[in-house]
Parts: C-alpha cells; sequence; structure tokens
C-alpha cells in the first residue's frame, strides 16, 4: 500500500456532478483531489455525441462532449488535482479516508470533506427475467451507444429496442444513421418512459413504432440473437396470450432504466427508499457529516444541467465545512405525499436555499405540487414521469417548514 494523501475536499467521479462540485469547491479556495476510474472525465456525457445539453447551466446548446470539455477545461484553469484510472473501493465514512486501487498501486486519501459523484448504472438484461435462451446480441443501450460513438463499431444489423428510457430512443435514431434497421421500440408501461421531444425526433421522424403495453416475453438464438417474441401485457404487466408477434432480428437493445450508482462504496450512508440513490439534504449532505453526494447517485436526473447544478452546491458546501464553517445539524424531512415517485432531497437544511426536483408516477393531465406547509402550489399540464419537475424556494420562505417540522409534498389531479 503506498502512502496516505491529504487534501481539503475529495471528489469521487468525474461525470456532470462531480466536475461541477471539483470546479465550486476549487472557486472557495479549497485544495481539491478529483478521482475518475476512466481514463477521463465527462462520465457519461463522452458518449452522447447529440446536443441538447447545457441550456440552463451554461445558457447554450451543447453536445455531452462539449459540455464534459466545458467543465475539463475550467477545473484545470482552477487547478483542481485530477486523477484518472483511480478506482474508490471503499470510503471510510467516520474517518473520511477513501481507498483507491490504480495501475500504480492501492494507495489512501484522507479528506476533510467528501463529494460522492458516482452517477448511475443500467439495469442489466438478467433482472428483467425474460425467458428463453442467452445468446449473443443483446446489450444495454448505454454499452450501444459507447460501441456506436466511442468504438465506431455497430452492434448488429436489425434491432428491436426494449423499454423506452432516453438512451432507448436516441440510440433508435443513432442506429437507423449508422445504417441498421429498427423494427421498433416496445414498453411495458401504458406511457413512454422517455421525453416527448425523444419520441418525436427519434422514433416519429424516423418512422420507428412504439409499442406500449407491450414487452419481450422470449429470446431465441444459438450463439447469436435470431428472434425474439413480443406480448401485449395487461394492466398487471402480465403478458396476454394469443398477443405474441415474433420478430427477426439479432440485436436486442435494453433501456429498461438507470440505478444510482450506491454498491461498494459505504453501508454507512443511507439511501432513499423510491429514489434508490444516497438521501441527502439541499445542501447535498448525506446522513454522515461531511459526506456529501450529488448527481444520479442520488436520483436519476432528466438534464445534466441539474446534475451539474447539484454537484456545484456539493462542492461548495464541501468547501465550507472543509474550512470548519458550516454546522449542519438541524434537518427537516421532506415527505413524499400522492403520485409523488422520484423527490430530491429527502431533508432539508437551512444553509442553502431549497431546489426540489420531482417526478410525478404517473401521466397526469392537468395537476398541482401542492407544499402545503408554505401554501405553494404549482399547476402543470401533460405531465409524465420523464419530466421532472423543479421548484426553487428562497430561504425566507423556507422559515415556514422550520415552524412545521418538515415538509409534504403532494400532487393532485385536476379535472
Ligand atoms: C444516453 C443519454 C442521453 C442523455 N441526454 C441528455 C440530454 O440531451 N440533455 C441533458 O441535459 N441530459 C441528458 N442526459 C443526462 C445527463 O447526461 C446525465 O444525467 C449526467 O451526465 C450524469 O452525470 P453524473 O455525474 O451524475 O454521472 P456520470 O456521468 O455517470 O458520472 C459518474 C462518474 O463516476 C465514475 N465512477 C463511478 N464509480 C466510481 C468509483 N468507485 N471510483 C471512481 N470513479 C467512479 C464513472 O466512471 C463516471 O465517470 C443523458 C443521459 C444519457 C445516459
Amino acid at each position: 500500500m503506498m502512502k496516505g494523501i491529504n487534501t481539503d475536499v475529495l471528489v469521487i467521479g468525474g461525470g456532470a456532478g462531480g466536475m461541477a462540485a471539483a470546479l465550486s469547491a476549487a472557486r472557495e479556495k479549497s485544495d481539491v483531489i478529483l478521482l475518475e476510474r476512466e481514463n477521463s472525465t465527462g462520465g457519461v456525457l463522452n458518449q452522447c455525441i447529440h446536443n441538447g445539453f447545457g441550456l440552463h447551466f451554461y445558457k447554450e446548446e451543447l453536445t455531452g462532449p462539449e459540455f464534459a470539455d466545458k467543465l475539463f477545461n475550467e477545473m484545470t484553469l482552477d487547478r483542481v488535482n485530477i486523477i484518472s484510472e483511480s478506482y474508490v473501493s471503499e470510503v471510510d465514512v467516520e474517518n473520511k479516508t477513501v481507498r483507491v486501487l490504480s495501475p500504480d498501486g492501492a494507495y489512501e486519501i484522507y479528506a476533510k470533506a467528501i463529494v460522492i459523484a458516482t452517477g448511475a448504472r443500467e439495469r442489466p438484461f438478467g433482472a428483467l427475467m425474460i425467458p428463453g435462451d442467452r445468446p449473443s446480441g443483446i446489450y444495454t443501450a448505454g454499452l450501444a451507444q459507447r460501441f456506436v460513438n466511442l468504438e465506431n463499431r455497430l452492434p448488429g444489423k436489425r434491432a428491436l429496442i426494449l423499454g423506452s428510457g432516453d438512451i432507448g430512443l436516441i440510440m433508435a435514431r443513432r442506429l437507423v444513421l449508422e445504417g441498421m434497421k429498427v423494427e421498433a421500440v416496445v414498453e411495458r408501461m401504458p406511457f413512454p418512459g422517455g421525453l416527448l421531444r425523444n419520441i418525436v425526433q427519434c422514433l416519429e421522424d424516423y418512422n420507428i413504432p412504439l409499442y406500449l403495453s407491450h414487452t419481450v416475453t422470449k429470446t431465441v438464438g444459438r450463439g447469436r440473437l435470431e428472434k425474439v417474441e413480443v406480448s401485449e401485457v395487461d394492466e398487471n404487466y402480465n403478458p396476454i396470450p394469443g398477443t405474441e408477434k415474433i420478430y427477426d432480428v439479432d440485436t436486442l437493445i435494453l433501456s429498461a432504466g438507470l440505478i444510482p450508482q450506491v454498491e461498494d462504496i459505504s453501508d454507512s450512508l443511507q439511501l432513499d427508499r423510491v429514489n434508490k440513490g444516497y438521501a441527502v439534504s439541499n445542501s447535498c449532505e448525506t446522513n454522515i457529516d461531511g459526506i456529501y453526494a450529488a448527481g444520479n447517485n442520488v436520483a436519476v436526473f432528466d438534464l445534466v444541467d441539474y446534475v451539474a447544478a447539484e454537484g456545484w452546491v456539493a462542492g461548495r458546501h464541501a468547501a465550507l465545512k472543509s474550512k470548519g464553517g458550516e454546522n449542519n445539524t438541524e434537518k427537516y424531512p421532506v415527505i413524499r405525499g400522492k403520485n409523488v415517485s422520484i423527490l430530491v432531497p429527502s431533508y432539508i437544511d437551512f444553509n442553502e436555499s431549497l431546489r426540489l426536483y420531482l417526478r410525478i408516477s404517473k401521466p397526469i393531465e392537468h395537476g398541482r405540487v401542492i407544499l402545503k406547509e408554505l401554501n405553494i402550489e404549482k399547476k402543470f399540464v401533460d405531465g409524465v414521469p420523464s419530466e421532472m419537475i423543479q421548484m426553487v424556494l428562497n430561504k425566507k420562505k423556507m422559515e415556514l417548514i422550520r415552524e412545521k417540522g418538515g415538509l409534504f409534498v403532494e400532487v393532485v389531479e385536476d379535472e
């Protein structure tokens, strides 16, 4: 084991969340180390070569790699110490010590405050419990995207896409543009998982059919995938006998959702039951003093701008904490009411304004987000779970939360 290193702020993960955190901590004049397991920073942005990134954070429309480059260049100017090919295998949260595995060996870093920004991983094929053969030709959408956009390789010739999350929709268009035939996108839910703009721009514009309330019920192939069976499902997601349809495809792309990457690092950090990511306050602090989390390992955000904004907040508070300048003992719960699925933050402290992010649990034509304790309502129309709703409250408004002992968030459906 190599000797330990000391720093003020340590950031784990060099995606949008981690880079923004490192940059904002550096702007607070802290010594910052950022650790990234890959050989360069950027995270998922590196393979998202389409545009649509950065409209809020940079006030311009960028591709994923352009967004990542901007943050990287700023980090370099602000003297963030970026260490790539360094995998964090464990965080001792009480002693703020991380164990790092790198090509040069294993070593430890001790920090005064830590930001964990490890992103999300894709739900794998095994988790979907689809019967049939296990041939080659079955890929997650992110892996297929990596093949095509970073390695210049096509996954196959004819594809079917299971799941209508944004990555699957974007890959449907990408594969067609690269010369593959995309037979259809099938979605188990009665509504699409991805953003409306992606349904229009990635499927409708390319005549790719989307079958809602359908799923893959069998995979067939020796060596390589040859066929998949698709069936309609009832309201309990059970396949309806007699609705089976066979597609002759050599590629099945899975876009069945992202899961916050929270495994391995520590067992002491509390998770949110529904978000499945770290439970954090609006200062991005976890249940452990001086340990912060931001980005897709807290909840899967739809926009990189939200991830970067949260990273920024996490980095700033980590820097303040590293200088002994902040005490967050007082935390009030944010409680999920009806029709709310993803909800960030899980707690409120009064060191920071409140940025509330939520996803509704089903499509709602006319609805209202109600924050009863604050007498605040936000109306919306044509709400869908794929689109996050964001509400920002200043510190003055938040005082009422202290009086009421917490914040209850619910969504009501209007006629
Ligand atoms: C296909 C796709 C299309 C998208 N399109 C858009 C869009 O058009 N517009 C938009 O605004 N947003 C879009 N997004 C969303 C946005 O890009 C992401 O939400 C955001 O980039 C996630 O950032 P992150 O830092 O949370 O995670 P990531 O980018 O996943 O970064 C996490 C980083 O942590 C590293 N890491 C993980 N574990 C460890 C460890 N133990 N040790 C060291 N390093 C570790 C990883 O290697 C990775 O680099 C898209 C996302 C995807 C996947």
